[in-house]
Protein backbone atom coordinates (compact mmCIF):
# COMPACT_ATOMS: atom_id res chain seq x y z
CA UNK A 1 0.00 0.00 0.00
CA UNK A 2 1.52 3.56 -0.86
CA UNK A 3 -0.38 5.40 1.99
CA UNK A 4 -1.50 3.20 4.46
CA UNK A 5 -1.10 5.99 7.37
CA UNK A 6 -3.93 8.09 5.60
CA UNK A 7 -6.53 4.85 7.57
CA UNK A 8 -3.84 4.94 10.68
CA UNK A 9 -3.65 8.42 12.02
CA UNK A 10 -6.89 10.75 11.74
CA UNK A 11 -6.12 13.31 14.56
CA UNK A 12 -2.23 13.86 13.26
CA UNK A 13 -1.53 16.77 10.56
CA UNK A 14 -1.45 15.48 7.58
CA UNK A 15 -0.59 18.80 5.66
CA UNK A 16 0.43 22.61 6.80
CA UNK A 17 -0.19 25.00 3.93
CA UNK A 18 -0.37 29.13 4.84
CA UNK A 19 -4.12 28.74 4.24
CA UNK A 20 -4.67 26.21 6.66
CA UNK A 21 -3.87 22.39 8.36
CA UNK A 22 -5.47 19.33 6.86
CA UNK A 23 -5.39 15.57 9.70
CA UNK A 24 -4.96 12.58 8.14
CA UNK A 25 -8.71 11.99 8.32
CA UNK A 26 -9.39 15.19 6.56
CA UNK A 27 -6.80 13.57 3.65
CA UNK A 28 -8.46 10.88 3.44
CA UNK A 29 -12.03 12.17 3.17
CA UNK A 30 -10.51 14.67 0.16
CA UNK A 31 -9.00 11.30 -1.08
CA UNK A 32 -12.19 9.60 -1.27
CA UNK A 33 -14.01 12.36 -2.93
CA UNK A 34 -11.71 13.09 -5.53
CA UNK A 35 -11.55 9.68 -6.26
CA UNK A 36 -15.21 9.04 -7.16
CA UNK A 37 -15.04 12.02 -9.00
CA UNK A 38 -12.06 10.93 -11.44
CA UNK A 39 -13.17 7.57 -11.40
CA UNK A 40 -12.88 6.14 -14.90
CA UNK A 41 -10.30 8.43 -16.40
CA UNK A 42 -7.20 7.36 -17.68
CA UNK A 43 -4.83 9.86 -16.95
CA UNK A 44 -5.28 13.40 -15.12
CA UNK A 45 -3.36 16.89 -14.93
CA UNK A 46 -3.11 18.72 -11.78
CA UNK A 47 -2.53 22.48 -11.97
CA UNK A 48 0.58 22.27 -10.03
CA UNK A 49 0.37 25.17 -7.44
CA UNK A 50 2.40 25.16 -4.46
CA UNK A 51 -1.24 24.45 -2.17
CA UNK A 52 -3.05 21.60 -0.33
CA UNK A 53 -5.40 21.36 -3.57
CA UNK A 54 -2.28 19.91 -5.30
CA UNK A 55 -1.29 18.24 -2.54
CA UNK A 56 -4.92 16.74 -2.21
CA UNK A 57 -5.18 16.06 -6.32
CA UNK A 58 -2.10 13.91 -5.94
CA UNK A 59 -3.49 11.96 -3.26
CA UNK A 60 -6.93 11.27 -4.62
CA UNK A 61 -5.34 10.46 -8.20
CA UNK A 62 -3.30 7.92 -6.26
CA UNK A 63 -6.51 6.56 -4.43
CA UNK A 64 -8.19 6.02 -7.35
CA UNK A 65 -5.21 4.68 -9.59
CA UNK A 66 -5.73 7.12 -12.38
CA UNK A 67 -1.98 8.38 -13.28
CA UNK A 68 -1.40 12.02 -12.27
CA UNK A 69 0.47 14.39 -14.19
CA UNK A 70 1.55 16.89 -12.20
CA UNK A 71 1.55 20.56 -14.31
CA UNK A 72 3.94 23.85 -13.40
CA UNK A 73 1.92 26.76 -13.42
CA UNK A 74 4.45 29.33 -14.82
CA UNK A 75 5.03 26.77 -17.94
CA UNK A 76 5.06 28.26 -21.25
CA UNK A 77 2.34 28.20 -23.74
CA UNK A 78 4.29 26.12 -26.26
CA UNK A 79 6.17 23.65 -23.48
CA UNK A 80 2.56 23.45 -22.24
CA UNK A 81 0.84 22.51 -25.33
CA UNK A 82 3.36 20.19 -25.75
CA UNK A 83 2.88 18.44 -22.37
CA UNK A 84 -1.27 18.43 -23.01
CA UNK A 85 -0.67 17.03 -26.26
CA UNK A 86 1.89 14.44 -25.48
CA UNK A 87 0.24 13.24 -21.82
CA UNK A 88 -3.49 13.86 -22.90
CA UNK A 89 -5.40 13.82 -19.62
CA UNK A 90 -8.89 13.12 -19.71
CA UNK A 91 -9.71 15.81 -17.05
CA UNK A 92 -7.25 18.48 -14.78
CA UNK A 93 -8.02 18.91 -11.18
CA UNK A 94 -7.81 22.79 -10.58
CA UNK A 95 -8.95 25.04 -7.27
CA UNK A 96 -12.14 26.89 -7.87
CA UNK A 97 -11.53 30.28 -9.02
CA UNK A 98 -8.02 29.87 -10.57
CA UNK A 99 -7.94 30.46 -14.58
CA UNK A 100 -6.12 28.11 -16.65
CA UNK A 101 -4.30 28.56 -20.06
CA UNK A 102 -6.67 27.42 -22.73
CA UNK A 103 -4.50 24.19 -23.49
CA UNK A 104 -5.91 23.13 -20.10
CA UNK A 105 -8.95 25.30 -19.94
CA UNK A 106 -10.67 23.29 -22.99
CA UNK A 107 -10.47 20.23 -20.14
CA UNK A 108 -13.37 19.09 -18.05
CA UNK A 109 -12.24 20.40 -14.71
CA UNK A 110 -12.44 19.02 -11.45
CA UNK A 111 -11.73 20.84 -8.14
CA UNK A 112 -10.20 17.91 -5.56
CA UNK A 113 -11.60 17.98 -2.43
CA UNK A 114 -14.24 15.84 0.12
CA UNK A 115 -17.66 13.92 -1.22
CA UNK A 116 -18.77 10.24 -1.13
CA UNK A 117 -17.78 7.42 -2.15
CA UNK A 118 -15.99 4.42 -0.93
CA UNK A 119 -12.04 3.81 -0.47
CA UNK A 120 -11.27 2.38 -4.10
CA UNK A 121 -8.97 -1.04 -4.06
CA UNK A 122 -5.54 -0.46 -4.15
CA UNK A 123 -3.91 -0.70 -7.29
CA UNK A 124 -1.34 -2.44 -8.84
CA UNK A 125 2.19 -2.12 -7.72
CA UNK A 126 3.77 -2.01 -10.83
CA UNK A 127 0.86 0.63 -12.56
CA UNK A 128 2.08 4.30 -13.08
CA UNK A 129 1.39 6.65 -10.39
CA UNK A 130 2.60 9.52 -11.36
CA UNK A 131 3.91 11.06 -15.34
CA UNK A 132 6.44 13.48 -14.06
CA UNK A 133 8.28 15.21 -16.38
CA UNK A 134 11.93 15.75 -16.63
CA UNK A 135 13.32 19.48 -15.64
CA UNK A 136 14.45 20.05 -19.00
CA UNK A 137 17.85 20.91 -18.30
CA UNK A 138 19.73 19.06 -21.31
CA UNK A 139 16.13 19.26 -24.21
CA UNK A 140 12.94 19.50 -24.04
CA UNK A 141 11.13 17.53 -20.97
CA UNK A 142 10.06 13.98 -21.24
CA UNK A 143 7.35 12.12 -19.51
CA UNK A 144 8.71 10.15 -16.82
CA UNK A 145 5.79 7.07 -15.80
CA UNK A 146 6.97 6.24 -12.44
CA UNK A 147 4.93 2.78 -11.03
CA UNK A 148 3.88 3.36 -7.20
CA UNK A 149 6.62 0.46 -6.25
CA UNK A 150 9.16 2.82 -7.01
CA UNK A 151 7.98 5.61 -5.12
CA UNK A 152 7.19 2.58 -1.76
CA UNK A 153 10.35 1.24 -2.25
CA UNK A 154 12.36 4.45 -2.76
CA UNK A 155 10.69 6.27 0.30
CA UNK A 156 11.83 3.67 2.49
CA UNK A 157 14.91 3.88 1.52
CA UNK A 158 15.44 6.98 2.25
CA UNK A 159 13.53 6.58 5.62
CA UNK A 160 16.74 4.10 6.65
CA UNK A 161 19.12 6.70 5.41
CA UNK A 162 17.30 9.45 7.07
CA UNK A 163 16.11 7.71 10.18
CA UNK A 164 13.05 9.54 8.97
CA UNK A 165 10.07 8.82 11.20
CA UNK A 166 6.28 9.69 11.79
CA UNK A 167 7.61 12.01 14.02
CA UNK A 168 9.21 14.15 11.50
CA UNK A 169 7.87 17.15 10.18
CA UNK A 170 9.53 17.90 6.71
CA UNK A 171 9.52 21.92 6.19
CA UNK A 172 10.12 23.40 2.64
CA UNK A 173 9.57 25.23 -0.54
CA UNK A 174 9.66 23.16 -3.22
CA UNK A 175 7.87 23.05 -6.52
CA UNK A 176 5.41 20.38 -6.68
CA UNK A 177 5.68 19.57 -10.09
CA UNK A 178 9.23 17.76 -9.71
CA UNK A 179 9.86 14.33 -7.71
CA UNK A 180 11.71 16.15 -5.25
CA UNK A 181 9.04 18.42 -3.83
CA UNK A 182 6.47 15.96 -4.96
CA UNK A 183 7.23 12.69 -4.20
CA UNK A 184 9.92 13.59 -1.50
CA UNK A 185 8.27 16.45 0.05
CA UNK A 186 4.88 15.65 -0.20
CA UNK A 187 4.57 11.56 -0.09
CA UNK A 188 7.90 11.46 1.49
CA UNK A 189 6.14 12.40 4.60
CA UNK A 190 2.92 11.31 4.40
CA UNK A 191 3.98 7.66 3.56
CA UNK A 192 6.01 7.82 6.96
CA UNK A 193 2.98 8.89 9.09
CA UNK A 194 4.35 12.89 9.54
CA UNK A 195 3.88 15.97 8.50
CA UNK A 196 4.36 18.13 5.27
CA UNK A 197 5.12 21.75 6.09
CA UNK A 198 5.26 23.65 3.02
CA UNK A 199 6.16 27.33 3.00
CA UNK A 200 4.53 28.47 -0.48
CA UNK A 201 7.30 30.12 -1.34
CA UNK A 202 11.29 30.21 0.08
CA UNK A 203 12.23 32.60 2.55
CA UNK A 204 15.06 32.12 5.49
CA UNK A 205 12.84 33.62 7.85
CA UNK A 206 9.95 31.50 7.26
CA UNK A 207 12.20 28.61 7.69
CA UNK A 208 13.78 29.41 10.47
CA UNK A 209 10.47 29.84 12.34
CA UNK A 210 9.52 26.65 11.00
CA UNK A 211 12.32 24.98 12.74
CA UNK A 212 11.94 26.91 15.88
CA UNK A 213 8.25 25.88 15.91
CA UNK A 214 7.92 21.89 14.96
CA UNK A 215 9.21 21.44 12.08
CA UNK A 216 12.45 18.98 11.59
CA UNK A 217 13.70 18.37 8.48
CA UNK A 218 14.53 21.03 5.89
CA UNK A 219 14.33 19.85 2.17
CA UNK A 220 15.74 22.51 -0.23
CA UNK A 221 17.52 22.83 -3.67
CA UNK A 222 21.46 24.73 -3.59
CA UNK A 223 20.26 28.06 -4.44
CA UNK A 224 18.07 28.14 -1.33
CA UNK A 225 21.02 26.48 1.00
CA UNK A 226 22.83 29.67 -0.68
CA UNK A 227 20.98 32.09 0.21
CA UNK A 228 20.34 30.49 3.73
CA UNK A 229 23.84 30.81 4.49
CA UNK A 230 23.74 34.44 3.12
CA UNK A 231 21.04 34.82 5.86
CA UNK A 232 22.36 33.11 8.64
CA UNK A 233 25.56 35.13 8.33
CA UNK A 234 23.77 38.11 9.11
CA UNK A 235 20.73 37.35 10.51
CA UNK A 236 21.20 35.35 14.03
CA UNK A 237 17.45 34.32 14.80
CA UNK A 238 17.77 32.56 11.51
CA UNK A 239 21.02 30.95 12.49
CA UNK A 240 19.41 29.77 15.58
CA UNK A 241 16.60 28.56 13.87
CA UNK A 242 18.28 26.83 11.57
CA UNK A 243 20.81 25.18 14.05
CA UNK A 244 17.73 23.38 15.60
CA UNK A 245 17.03 21.12 12.59
CA UNK A 246 17.15 17.22 12.99
CA UNK A 247 18.56 17.02 9.57
CA UNK A 248 18.94 19.88 6.43
CA UNK A 249 18.65 17.69 2.83
CA UNK A 250 20.37 19.18 -0.75
CA UNK A 251 19.51 17.84 -3.83
CA UNK A 252 18.23 18.39 -7.52
CA UNK A 253 22.13 19.57 -8.02
CA UNK A 254 25.33 19.69 -6.58
CA UNK A 255 25.86 22.16 -3.36
CA UNK A 256 29.17 23.99 -3.73
CA UNK A 257 31.65 23.26 -0.84
CA UNK A 258 31.65 26.68 -0.13
CA UNK A 259 27.30 26.73 0.91
CA UNK A 260 28.65 23.42 2.76
CA UNK A 261 31.03 25.27 4.72
CA UNK A 262 28.83 28.75 5.42
CA UNK A 263 26.34 26.34 6.97
CA UNK A 264 28.36 24.88 8.74
CA UNK A 265 30.12 27.76 10.07
CA UNK A 266 27.13 29.92 10.76
CA UNK A 267 24.93 27.47 12.38
CA UNK A 268 26.94 24.07 13.24
CA UNK A 269 25.03 22.31 10.93
CA UNK A 270 26.38 19.62 8.06
CA UNK A 271 23.70 19.40 5.02
CA UNK A 272 23.35 16.19 3.55
CA UNK A 273 23.36 15.52 -0.13
CA UNK A 274 21.18 12.98 -2.10
CA UNK A 275 21.31 12.29 -5.66
CA UNK A 276 18.50 10.89 -7.91
CA UNK A 277 16.70 11.86 -10.57
CA UNK A 278 13.32 12.06 -12.13
CA UNK A 279 13.43 8.28 -14.00
CA UNK A 280 15.24 7.00 -11.09
CA UNK A 281 13.86 8.63 -7.68
CA UNK A 282 16.65 8.90 -5.37
CA UNK A 283 19.91 6.82 -6.21
CA UNK A 284 22.22 7.79 -3.05
CA UNK A 285 22.25 9.39 -0.12
CA UNK A 286 24.16 10.93 2.88
CA UNK A 287 22.94 8.89 6.40
CA UNK A 288 22.26 11.15 8.48
CA UNK A 289 24.65 9.54 11.11
CA UNK A 290 27.66 10.00 8.79
CA UNK A 291 27.82 13.48 6.83
CA UNK A 292 30.10 14.01 4.39
CA UNK A 293 30.38 17.13 2.19
CA UNK A 294 30.95 16.92 -1.57
CA UNK A 295 30.00 13.34 -1.57
CA UNK A 296 26.06 12.31 -2.61
CA UNK A 297 26.77 9.01 -0.40
CA UNK A 298 26.50 5.64 -1.34
CA UNK A 299 23.62 3.62 -3.29
CA UNK A 300 20.57 3.88 -1.35
CA UNK A 301 19.22 0.60 0.57
CA UNK A 302 17.94 -1.83 -2.63
CA UNK A 303 19.48 0.52 -5.28
CA UNK A 304 22.59 -1.18 -6.97
CA UNK A 305 25.12 1.62 -8.50
CA UNK A 306 28.02 1.20 -10.72
CA UNK A 307 30.06 3.40 -12.82
CA UNK A 308 31.52 2.25 -15.82
CA UNK A 309 33.37 3.16 -19.10
CA UNK A 310 32.01 4.18 -22.59
CA UNK A 311 32.53 0.47 -23.36
CA UNK A 312 30.13 -0.50 -20.40
CA UNK A 313 33.00 -1.78 -18.00
CA UNK A 314 33.15 -1.13 -14.87
CA UNK A 315 35.55 1.40 -13.64
CA UNK A 316 37.97 1.39 -10.54
CA UNK A 317 37.50 3.13 -7.39
CA UNK A 318 38.46 6.79 -8.09
CA UNK A 319 38.74 6.95 -11.47
CA UNK A 320 35.73 8.63 -13.66
CA UNK A 321 32.53 6.88 -14.92
CA UNK A 322 28.90 7.03 -15.91
CA UNK A 323 26.85 5.99 -13.57
CA UNK A 324 24.12 3.17 -14.25
CA UNK A 325 21.31 2.53 -11.77
CA UNK A 326 19.60 -0.96 -11.36
CA UNK A 327 16.85 -1.79 -8.97
CA UNK A 328 12.99 -1.35 -7.75
CA UNK A 329 13.60 2.35 -7.84
CA UNK A 330 13.06 2.95 -11.84
CA UNK A 331 10.72 4.20 -14.04
CA UNK A 332 8.90 2.10 -16.41
CA UNK A 333 9.68 4.50 -19.11
CA UNK A 334 9.06 7.77 -21.21
CA UNK A 335 5.76 8.34 -22.43
CA UNK A 336 5.35 7.83 -25.68
CA UNK A 337 9.05 7.44 -26.39
CA UNK A 338 10.31 4.12 -26.79
CA UNK A 339 13.32 4.95 -28.59
CA UNK A 340 14.53 7.03 -25.99
CA UNK A 341 13.53 4.43 -23.34
CA UNK A 342 15.54 2.05 -24.65
CA UNK A 343 18.27 4.13 -25.28
CA UNK A 344 18.26 5.14 -21.78
CA UNK A 345 19.42 1.45 -20.80
CA UNK A 346 22.91 -0.78 -21.34
CA UNK A 347 20.90 -4.69 -20.19
CA UNK A 348 18.89 -3.52 -17.23
CA UNK A 349 20.79 -0.91 -15.80
CA UNK A 350 19.81 3.01 -16.52
CA UNK A 351 22.24 4.70 -17.92
CA UNK A 352 22.05 8.05 -15.57
CA UNK A 353 24.12 10.09 -17.99
CA UNK A 354 25.56 11.85 -14.91
CA UNK A 355 29.41 11.13 -14.09
CA UNK A 356 31.24 10.39 -10.92
CA UNK A 357 34.06 8.84 -9.04
CA UNK A 358 33.94 6.47 -6.46
CA UNK A 359 35.63 5.92 -2.62
CA UNK A 360 36.51 2.21 -1.48
CA UNK A 361 33.60 2.48 0.99
CA UNK A 362 31.09 2.93 -1.93
CA UNK A 363 30.65 7.34 -1.52
CA UNK A 364 30.25 8.54 -4.58
CA UNK A 365 31.33 12.37 -6.34
CA UNK A 366 29.64 13.69 -8.50
CA UNK A 367 31.29 15.70 -11.27
CA UNK A 368 27.87 16.11 -13.28
CA UNK A 369 26.52 15.30 -16.71
CA UNK A 370 28.59 13.56 -19.25
CA UNK A 371 27.07 15.38 -21.93
CA UNK A 372 27.97 19.29 -20.45
CA UNK A 373 29.95 18.86 -17.47
CA UNK A 374 32.79 16.60 -17.97
CA UNK A 375 35.14 18.44 -20.28
CA UNK A 376 38.12 16.65 -22.04
CA UNK A 377 40.91 19.13 -22.69
CA UNK A 378 44.46 18.66 -23.04
CA UNK A 379 44.47 14.76 -22.98
CA UNK A 380 42.94 15.52 -19.55
CA UNK A 381 39.25 14.72 -18.19
CA UNK A 382 38.33 17.15 -16.32
CA UNK A 383 34.86 17.80 -13.80
CA UNK A 384 33.17 21.46 -14.20
CA UNK A 385 32.52 20.98 -10.58
CA UNK A 386 35.25 21.12 -9.53
CA UNK A 387 36.55 24.53 -10.73
CA UNK A 388 33.02 25.78 -10.65
CA UNK A 389 33.86 25.30 -6.89
CA UNK A 390 37.34 26.54 -7.05
CA UNK A 391 35.88 29.61 -8.62
CA UNK A 392 33.05 30.05 -5.98
CA UNK A 393 35.67 30.26 -3.34
CA UNK A 394 36.87 34.15 -4.68
CA UNK A 395 35.77 35.92 -2.57
CA UNK A 396 34.31 38.26 -5.53
CA UNK A 397 32.65 35.55 -7.55
CA UNK A 398 28.91 34.72 -6.93
CA UNK A 399 27.84 32.46 -9.28
CA UNK A 400 29.94 30.72 -11.34
CA UNK A 401 29.18 27.58 -14.38
CA UNK A 402 32.14 25.99 -16.44
CA UNK A 403 31.57 24.61 -19.79
CA UNK A 404 34.26 23.45 -22.39
CA UNK A 405 34.48 24.57 -25.90
CA UNK A 406 36.18 23.43 -29.28
CA UNK A 407 39.69 24.08 -29.37
CA UNK A 408 42.17 23.01 -32.22
CA UNK A 409 45.06 22.81 -29.58
CA UNK A 410 43.17 21.63 -26.45
CA UNK A 411 40.48 19.48 -28.30
CA UNK A 412 38.35 21.09 -25.26
CA UNK A 413 38.98 24.36 -23.64
CA UNK A 414 37.84 25.29 -20.21
CA UNK A 415 35.52 28.16 -20.35
CA UNK A 416 34.09 29.98 -17.43
CA UNK A 417 31.06 32.18 -16.85
CA UNK A 418 30.68 34.07 -13.54
CA UNK A 419 28.29 36.79 -11.98
CA UNK A 420 30.71 39.19 -9.97
CA UNK A 421 30.34 41.37 -7.02
CA UNK A 422 31.08 44.69 -7.68
CA UNK A 423 34.54 43.97 -7.75
CA UNK A 424 35.32 42.27 -10.83
CA UNK A 425 38.48 40.28 -10.90
CA UNK A 426 39.91 39.99 -14.26
CA UNK A 427 40.34 37.04 -16.57
CA UNK A 428 44.01 36.54 -15.55
CA UNK A 429 42.91 36.70 -11.85
CA UNK A 430 40.45 34.10 -11.65
CA UNK A 431 42.20 31.86 -13.82
CA UNK A 432 45.32 32.34 -12.09
CA UNK A 433 43.20 31.45 -8.80
CA UNK A 434 41.61 28.64 -10.30
CA UNK A 435 45.33 26.93 -11.28
CA UNK A 436 46.60 27.75 -8.15
CA UNK A 437 43.80 26.15 -6.02
CA UNK A 438 43.57 23.21 -8.60
CA UNK A 439 46.10 22.91 -11.12
CA UNK A 440 47.26 24.54 -14.00
CA UNK A 441 45.44 22.43 -16.62
CA UNK A 442 42.30 22.85 -14.85
CA UNK A 443 42.76 26.53 -15.83
CA UNK A 444 39.94 28.42 -17.82
CA UNK A 445 40.88 29.76 -20.79
CA UNK A 446 38.28 31.96 -21.56
CA UNK A 447 36.31 34.00 -18.45
CA UNK A 448 32.79 35.64 -20.09
CA UNK A 449 31.27 37.90 -17.56
CA UNK A 450 27.15 37.53 -16.99
CA UNK A 451 24.29 39.50 -14.81
CA UNK A 452 22.55 36.06 -13.73
CA UNK A 453 23.30 32.59 -14.70
CA UNK A 454 20.55 31.12 -16.88
CA UNK A 455 18.56 28.57 -14.38
CA UNK A 456 15.35 26.34 -14.54
CA UNK A 457 12.51 26.28 -11.93
CA UNK A 458 14.69 24.34 -8.99
CA UNK A 459 17.73 26.69 -9.71
CA UNK A 460 19.57 24.47 -11.74
CA UNK A 461 21.73 26.34 -14.56
CA UNK A 462 20.62 25.41 -18.27
CA UNK A 463 24.17 25.48 -19.62
CA UNK A 464 22.80 24.60 -22.71
CA UNK A 465 21.51 28.06 -22.74
CA UNK A 466 25.23 29.50 -22.31
CA UNK A 467 26.95 30.31 -25.26
P1 LIG B 1 16.39 16.82 -18.31
O1 LIG B 1 16.51 15.35 -18.07
O2 LIG B 1 15.06 17.23 -18.84
O3 LIG B 1 17.53 17.42 -19.05
P2 LIG B 1 17.17 17.10 -15.52
O4 LIG B 1 18.09 15.96 -15.79
O5 LIG B 1 17.74 18.31 -14.83
O6 LIG B 1 16.44 17.56 -16.86
P3 LIG B 1 15.88 15.91 -13.27
O7 LIG B 1 15.48 14.49 -13.48
O8 LIG B 1 14.99 16.76 -12.44
O9 LIG B 1 15.94 16.60 -14.66
O10 LIG B 1 17.31 16.01 -12.62
C1 LIG B 1 18.22 14.94 -12.49
C2 LIG B 1 19.64 15.42 -12.59
O11 LIG B 1 19.95 16.37 -11.56
C3 LIG B 1 20.66 14.32 -12.40
O12 LIG B 1 20.85 13.58 -13.60
C4 LIG B 1 21.90 15.10 -11.96
O13 LIG B 1 22.59 15.62 -13.10
C5 LIG B 1 21.33 16.27 -11.18
N1 LIG B 1 21.43 16.07 -9.72
C6 LIG B 1 20.46 15.67 -8.86
N2 LIG B 1 20.93 15.63 -7.59
C7 LIG B 1 22.23 16.01 -7.63
C8 LIG B 1 23.27 16.19 -6.65
N3 LIG B 1 23.05 15.98 -5.37
N4 LIG B 1 24.48 16.60 -7.10
C9 LIG B 1 24.71 16.83 -8.41
N5 LIG B 1 23.77 16.70 -9.37
C10 LIG B 1 22.54 16.29 -9.00
MG1 LIG C 1 17.82 14.25 -16.96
Amino acid sequence: MLLPTLADRPDRVALRFESGELTYADLAAAAVGTATAIAGAKRVAVWATPTAHTCVAVVGALAAGVPVVPINPKTGERELAHIVADSSPDLVLAEAGVELPPALAALPRVVAGPGGGSVPPEPDPESAAVIVYTSGTTGPPKGVLLPRRAIATNLDALAVAWDWTAADTVVHALPLFHVHGLVLGVLGPLRRGGTVWHLGRFDPSALAAALSGGATVMFGVPTMYHRLAADCETDPAVARGVARARLLVSGSAGLPAVDHARITAATGQRVVERYGMTETLMNCAIRSADPRPGSVGPAVDGVEVRLVDEAGAPVADGEIGEIEVRGPNLFLGYLNRPGATADAFRDDWFRTGDVATREPDGHVRILGRRATDLIKSGGYKIGAGEIENALLEHPDVIEAAVTGEPDDDLGERIVAWVVTGPRRPSEQTLSDHVARLLSPHKRPRVVRYLDALPRNELGKVTKRALG
